[in-house]
């Protein structure tokens, strides 16, 4: 939708510019149009940056080429659920190729990704966390619980990718794990989701999540 916004302004303001040198006089149109069309095309440039660098964390989880892509305005008004994040699956139970955050996950998200990363928001820690779910989803993982721990135990590493230092993507593992992962709904938790547990991928490593 945005593009094809600049797309018109521009063409608008083409338009304009060949009739200003033909003698009409458009010297109030054509900033008018131009002006927000590199605002709109700057911004659509940043939201889509963006999206390729999530895409890029989901790949490199998945061990496949797989895309994140972030629900846009129009999409927001018209979503009734209320989830964060989606992929959908095949009837022969593989995952499809795309990862679908929903606009306010994806809205934290990137405001983590251009922030100093210091003191994020709880929005924010989990808004990584709904990318590294919904990467594992992308992995061919379907159960929620185990999807759900396996991405607690990489948070602290896609936060790294993100930029946080170790010790802020550390301490954002365990506030995820601390804070947020005791009210999730049941289907998403364990009791083997814990150190040494059933669901912990390296249980010679002290360090949990
Ligand atoms: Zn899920």
């Amino acid at each position: 939708m945005r593009h094809w916004i600049v797309i018109a302004l521009v063409a608008g303001s083409a338009v304009a510019t060949v009739r200003h040198a033909m003698g009409h006089r458009h010297t109030i149109v054509i900033p008018a149009l131009l002006i927000p069309a590199l605002l709109l095309g700057w911004q659509e440039w940043g939201f889509r940056a963006d999206q390729d660098e999530f895409s890029a964390v989901a790949t490199t989880i998945a061990d496949r080429d797989v895309r994140i892509e972030c629900q846009r305005f129009t999409g927001a008004l018209l979503d009734p659920t209320a989830e964060a994040g989606y992929v959908a699956f095949n009837a022969d139970g593989t995952p499809t190729d795309t990862g679908r955050l929903e606009r306010d996950a994806c809205n934290d998200l990137r405001d983590y990704l251009h922030g100093d990363k210091a003191d994020p928001s709880i929005e924010q820690v989990v808004a990584v966390q709904v990318l590294t779910h919904e990467s594992y989803h992308l992995a061919g993982i379907a159960n929620e619980a185990e999807t759900e721990c396996l991405a607690i135990q990489r948070l602290d590493d896609v936060a790294g990718w993100l930029g946080a230092s170790p010790d802020q993507a550390r301490s954002m593992a365990v506030r995820y794990y601390d804070e947020v992962y005791p009210r999730m709904p049941t289907a998403y938790r364990s009791g083997e989701c814990v150190d040494l547990g059933e669901m912990d991928v390296a249980p010679d490593d002290p360090t949990w999540p």
